[in-house]
């Protein structure tokens, strides 16, 4: 299989087909071997228009996610970026194309490890990992450019609103088990917030002292 070939049909068909058009997030994507961050058995579908389970009952998002959620940062590069929720690091990839730092939490250390093994593969030298509960942010480092959350909780954590920089975006899916809304905050000052609604989508449970309870 042609990886290369694969990754570019990926990106037209189900990224630019959606009009996801910020050429810097298209060639991230066209840059970042999608198929290193899933089992050897599911490398021919990870070009795939799906989520796919990467173990641990969690899942590497669908591209489309990954893309939409990253062009909803507005990045212009240079920025400090916040994720919640390393997963397979594909979408840690992505952004470390991107951005000048990126600051990621994995709450299982077996993903973790996988996914630092990716990343030193692939020299991606921009990445502070570590393994921890993502609901609380990451305050040593605070505050950031962007946040984005790639496991849905039942509301907005006020950590990760108090952690963000004046301006900056917080990209978080929020709501019930089965279903949640992928918000858009913005710190516009201090003490306030705008907040939109970018779509339906359904993630993995965000599991945590201001997340959901439990071992997912
Ligand atoms: N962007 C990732 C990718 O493409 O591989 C998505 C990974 S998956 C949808 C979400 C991840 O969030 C899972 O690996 C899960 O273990 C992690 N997670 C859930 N709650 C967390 C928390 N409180 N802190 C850190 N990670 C958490």
């Amino acid at each position: 299989m042609d990886y290369a070939v694969a990754r570019r049909r990926m990106v037209e068909n189900q990224i630019v087909r959606r009009n996801i058009t910020d050429q810097a997030v298209l060639e991230a994507l066209l840059k970042t071997p999608r198929h290193l961050f899933v089992d050897e058995g599911l490398r021919p579908h990870a070009y795939a228009d799906a989520s796919l389970p990467i173990g641990e009952k969690q899942t590497i998002s669908q591209p489309f996610m990954v893309a939409a959620m990253t062009a909803a940062l507005g990045l212009k590069g240079g920025e400090r970026i916040l994720e919640i929720g390393t997963g397979s690091g594909y979408q840690t990839a992505v952004l470390a194309h991107l951005v000048s730092r990126v600051y990621t939490i994995e709450r299982i250390s077996s993903l973790a490890s996988r996914a630092r093994r990716v990343f030193d593969q692939l020299r991606l030298t921009n990445i502070n990992l570590k393994v921890g509960d993502g609901t609380i942010g990451w305050r040593d480092h605070a505050p950031f450019d962007g946040i984005i959350v790639t496991a849905g909780g039942p509301e907005v954590p006020t950590e990760f609103l108090e952690q963000l920089a004046i301006g900056a975006p917080l990209i978080v899916p929020v709501g019930p088990l089965d279903q949640q809304k992928l918000l858009r905050l913005v710190r516009t000052d201090a003490d306030n917030y705008t907040r939109e609604e970018l779509m339906d989508c359904r993630f993995v449970p965000l599991i945590g002292e201001n997340g959901w309870m439990g071992d997912g």
